[in-house]
């Protein structure tokens, strides 16, 4: 049955942003509802080891991310399973559509959605989806025990999913673009010392090559990128993990965005371009990216809420 709840602040996404903007909200007496979209916990859960998290020298990202709920909830904060499809800003407060039927009306919101998993967009990369090419290795890795993997890409998660992969796979080959990678210093000295992993330089993903019946991944082709070369590797696994994309498309309409997509918000603050409507984390952040700095942004987005709203009631 269709439902309609009023919040204070409502708070749409349950990464580092959303949860830490749960827990300043709810300790400002703001009785925030949290909803928690497609993926409860947000991409941390999609890895293993976090060892940048202060005060954790090394934590499981999905045990970080059930911890930070916990206190999200401790402190009062209301976190629902669903989905919003559609939001309006228009007018105050604020209306947000739920996938479950409910409808949500808030005087402040704190968008918190994230960025999610970019695909190279060809043609074989879509149709072996989910059937070799994948965008998680610690969802899928398990699945190629003693098997050759690919991973594309050469930046933080390029670099952690091929050392991950290295406990399943018998070789992993990273193929990135250029020949200097984008990972941090630690991540690349540990994938050079490790003797499972093979850097294909300067090449791109030009196709991916299976069976189909059944439906499978056998090999892919890389082009070098300035000879034009094609070179055929084998492998069961394709790893894309050459970035994400913010998570804007709620908002792209209604609010003024930069760098592709990413929510615009007046400097030092959460602030966007309507007033009550603030954004925090990945998804207004194109240079930091971290968890930390997405959890550092939802508290600034809280206070910035709690303090609009209390200008609302002088
Ligand atoms: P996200 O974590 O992206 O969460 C977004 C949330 O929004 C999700 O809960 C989603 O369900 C929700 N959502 C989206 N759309 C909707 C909607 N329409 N309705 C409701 N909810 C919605 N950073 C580090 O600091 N250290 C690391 O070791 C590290 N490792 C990483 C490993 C991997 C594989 C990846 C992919 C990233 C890693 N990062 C790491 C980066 C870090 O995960 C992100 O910076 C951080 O999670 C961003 O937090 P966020 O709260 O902005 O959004
Ligand atoms: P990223 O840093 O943006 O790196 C993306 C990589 O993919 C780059 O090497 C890029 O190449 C390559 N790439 C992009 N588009 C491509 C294309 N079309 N074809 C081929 N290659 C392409 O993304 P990320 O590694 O997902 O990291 C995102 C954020 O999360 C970063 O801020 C990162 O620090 C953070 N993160 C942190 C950790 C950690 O702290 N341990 C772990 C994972 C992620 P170029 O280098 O040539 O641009």
């Amino acid at each position: 049955m269709s439902e309609s709840r009023h919040t204070r602040v409502l708070i749409i996404g349950s990464g580092p942003a959303g949860y830490t903007a749960g827990v300043y909200a709810s300790r400002a007496m703001l009785s925030p509802i949290l909803v928690q979209g497609m993926e409860p916990g947000g991409q941390l859960t999609t890895t293993t080891e976090v060892e940048n998290w202060p005060g954790d020298t090394e934590v499981q990202g999905p045990d970080l991310m059930v911890r930070m709920e916990a206190h999200a909830k401790a402190m009062g904060c209301d976190v629902v399973m669903d989905l919003i499809t559609d939001l309006d800003l228009s007018q105050r407060p604020f209306t947000a559509k739920g996938d479950s039927g409910t409808t949500y009306t808030a005087d402040a919101v704190i968008l918190a959605t994230g960025a999610r998993a970019k695909w190279l967009g060809l043609p074989s990369e879509e149709k072996f989806k989910g059937f070799g090419v994948s965008a998680c290795a610690t969802c899928d890795g398990f699945f190629y025990r003693g098997q050759e993997i690919v991973v594309i890409g050469g930046g933080n998660t390029a670099v952690e999913e091929a050392l991950f992969l290295t406990n399943f796979a018998s070789k992993v080959t990273l193929i990135h673009r250029r020949n200097e990678l984008r990972a941090e210093k630690i991540l690349i000295d540990r994938l050079m010392k490790n003797p499972k992993i093979t850097p294909l330089w300067d090449h791109t993903l030009e196709e991916v090559v299976g069976g189909e019946n059944p439906l499978g991944v056998e090999a892919i082709r890389a082009k070098h990128v300035k000879t034009g070369e094609i070179t055929e590797i084998p492998a069961k696994g394709v790893f894309i993990a050459i970035g994400h994309a913010p998570a804007s498309e709620l908002v792209a309409d209604q609010l003024e965005l930069h760098h592709g997509g990413y929510v615009k918000v007046k400097p030092g603050t959460t602030e966007t371009s309507i007033p009550g409507v603030f954004a925090a984390g990945d998804l207004t952040d194109h240079v930091y990216r971290q968890a930390v700095t997405s959890a550092g942004m939802g508290c600034m987005a809280a206070l910035d809420a709690e303090r609009f709203l209390a200008a609302q009631e002088d």
